[in-house]
């Protein structure tokens, strides 16, 4: 089968995405396809992808077996390389792999599909320029001993990916466990498999068959069976808190290795010294940009607790909303749109229902509703920003993980009070800390439990960091190179007698 991955006018008629299986591009097996439906429109079919059956990952795990030991023995320059000529290919192509975010995730272009089309390219550089840095050591043990460690791939890795940011995720993945001498099989998410079917694409012009390979289909069925398969050796999954425990399961009673990126309800707290006259408004943008409001709050890191202490907590609040509600919702596509499309029907009604719940509770105060914020002439999913002070932490708003832009707004007094509130939560992904006292602010960095607290900025995983869940919300880490090397090597040690 042909491919053309770019989206064109919707009467051009639906246009069919295959999969990449052993370097060629197929349909599944069983025959089946889906309907990839924008998020921005939700009358629209952008493409459609294959129904993916177990048959069809096994036959991708039986290309991505065939293609590791040549991949694996290649000295680690030409990997890099391979990784490197990647990044230029997907540079090069940056803005088609903007505008197909858009369209797939329904995530605005200009604040947010472009960064992570950037971010992608960033992460398959800076793995290319690490790929010697999976090696390793010698044991200085005597004149006649060679005692050596190499770090060897852990073979077949089977990717599981969410529809929120799919190309930062693949990102994550793909260039680290390629780097490390991994062969791969793929799975996007229902919702938006469209850029990682482009992202296949650009790969495959550039390594060997089956190194790379990518089935689309319904997480219960391809995700489920990746779980378990015999031949995938390692899983590294980014998803919800809940089908992750399933994953882990699954791996688990077969001793396969297994990542897990999962949920979070990440507390932002800002200290007084935060919100004086000269820093106010900054501190302001950082929790907005925090909260992920121009990902429509869809972000796994968003600091969706906001504890603001009570001497600053209306002043703030008031700063706080006039920038947020100053946010434009509209066409993902447009250039003025600030916050895109929420993905899906589905997700669209569980964060009204939030909001519902949210504003039945007594003493609530409802600061911003963006529920009835929706764009004119677009039939998609939209949700305004959406902010609820006078919230308990106990609360559902305050516990479960929206997924959606509703920021809850909890007010603290002593350090000990809001510690324990920002850890009295089963999950641990990241932290916001907002202070002008150094030492108050890295005192409360040691104390929260998260894998990534941020001091005094919002933004985003920056590449090389390290980046991974404490609690619920997840085990591994693979994004920095050691978390790399932890998550996508096995240590293999050699003693040798010399002198015989
Ligand atoms: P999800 O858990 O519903 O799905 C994630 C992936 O798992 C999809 O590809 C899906 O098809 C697949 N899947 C579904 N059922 C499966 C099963 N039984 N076995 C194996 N795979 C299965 O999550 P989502 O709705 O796509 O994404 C949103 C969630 O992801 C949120 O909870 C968010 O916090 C989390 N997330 C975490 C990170 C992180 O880095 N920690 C990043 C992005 C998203």
């Amino acid at each position: 089968m042909k491919l053309q991955t770019t989206i064109d006018a919707p009467d051009a008629g639906t246009p069919d995405w295959p999969m990449l299986i052993g370097g060629k591009w197929v349909p599944s097996l069983g025959g089946q396809w889906r309907d990839v439906v924008s998020p921005a429109r939700g009358d629209q079919v952008l493409a459609r992808v294959p129904s993916g059956t177990t048959a069809d990952l096994d036959r991708a795990v039986e290309a991505a077996t065939d293609a590791l030991p040549a991949w694996r023995a290649l000295h680690f320059r030409e990997r890099g390389t391979i990784l490197l000529r990647i990044a230029d290919a997907l540079e090069e192509l940056s803005e088609e792999f903007a505008v197909l975010t858009a369209q797939d995730t329904g995530n605005a272009l200009r604040t947010q599909a472009r960064p992570e089309s950037a971010t992608l390219v960033a992460l398959f550089r800076y793995f290319g320029g690490v790929a010697g840095e999976f090696k390793g050591t010698v044991l200085p043990a005597g004149d006649d001993q060679l005692q050596y460690t190499r770090l060897e791939p852990l073979g077949v890795v089977g990717a599981i990916l969410p529809w929120n940011s799919p190309l930062m995720i693949a990102g994550m993945k793909i260039p680290a466990a390629l780097a490390a001498g991994n062969t791969l099989v793929v799975k996007p998410a229902e919702d938006a498999p469209l850029t990682i079917v482009k992202l296949a694409q650009v790969i495959n012009d550039h390594v060997p068959a089956g190194v790379f390979n990518l089935v689309t289909g319904r997480g219960s069925v391809v995700g489920q069976a990746m779980a378990e398969h015999p031949g995938i050796h390692k899983v590294s999954f980014t998803g919800s808190s809940e089908v992750g425990q399933g994953v882990a399961e699954a791996a688990g009673r077969r001793l396969a290795h297994a990542s897990l990126e999962l949920g979070g309800k990440s507390p932002n707290i800002v200290c007084p010294s935060a919100a004086e006259p000269d820093v106010i408004e900054a501190t302001a943008d950082g929790v907005l940009l925090a909260m992920r409001f121009t990902r429509q709050g869809q972000s796994c890191t968003a600091g969706s607790r906001l504890f603001l202490h009570a001497d600053i907590h209306d002043e703030f609040l008031e700063v706080l909303a006039r920038k947020v509600s100053a946010l434009k919702v509209g066409d993902p596509l447009a250039e003025d749109t600030d916050m895109g499309a929420i993905i899906n029907e589905k997700q669209h009604a569980s964060v009204l229902a939030y909001v519902e719940d949210g504003t039945s509770q007594p003493g609530v105060r409802v600061v911003l509703d963006g529920s009835r914020e929706v764009p004119e002439g677009l039939e998609g999913y939209y949700q305004g920003p959406t902010i609820l002070a006078g919230v308990a932490n106990d609360w559902r708003i305050a516990r479960e993980e929206i997924f959606g832009p509703v920021l809850v707004v909890i007010p603290w007094e002593d350090e000990d009070e809001v510690v324990a509130m920002a850890n009295d939560s089963h999950y641990g992904l990241a932290a916001f800390v907002w202070s002008r006292d150094l030492d108050q602010a890295l005192g409360l960095a040691h104390r929260i439990e998260s894998g990534w607290v941020q001091v005094n900025q919002g933004g985003g995983q920056v590449v090389g960091q390290s980046y991974g869940g404490y609690k619920a919300s997840g085990i591994g880490r693979e994004f920095s190179i050691e978390g790399a090397i932890e998550g996508f090597t096995q240590t293999k040690q050699i003693n040798v007698k010399l002198g015989r």
